[in-house]
Order: structure tokens, then C-alpha cells, then sequence
């Protein structure tokens, strides 16, 4: 048996080309998945994994 990697899987790393315009395409590092991005807003370049904020500690 040969397991076969799902896209899933797949961590993607969306290297994102120069924005024409709106759109920015990006391909995938890992698997070479071609992606369009609407806005470079858009684009997972950044980890916005939102954790708990902690509050700050005040001494
Ligand atoms: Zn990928």
C-alpha cells in the first residue's frame, strides 16, 4: 500500500508572484499548487493565527 499525500495535507506555501493588478497568483512550494489571490490582503503571507490575547501583567 502506498499512501498518497492529499492536498490536504499538503502545507501550502504559496509563494506569491509580483501582484498584477487585483489578483495575485501563488504556487505552492510543497506541492505546486497554483492559487489566485483576490487581493494581496488576501494572500496567507502571514501566520494570522489569532490567539488569546493575554492581558497585559501590570505590576
Ligand atoms: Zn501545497
Amino acid at each position: 500500500m502506498s499512501e498518497t499525500v492529499a492536498e490536504e495535507a499538503c502545507h501550502h506555501h504559496w509563494m506569491l508572484s509580483s501582484p498584477a493588478g487585483d489578483s495575485t497568483s501563488g504556487v505552492c512550494k510543497n506541492c505546486g499548487q497554483i492559487r489566485k489571490f483576490n487581493d494581496a490582503y488576501q494572500a496567507p503571507s502571514r501566520n494570522t493565527s489569532r490567539t488569546a490575547a493575554k492581558p497585559k501583567a501590570t505590576t
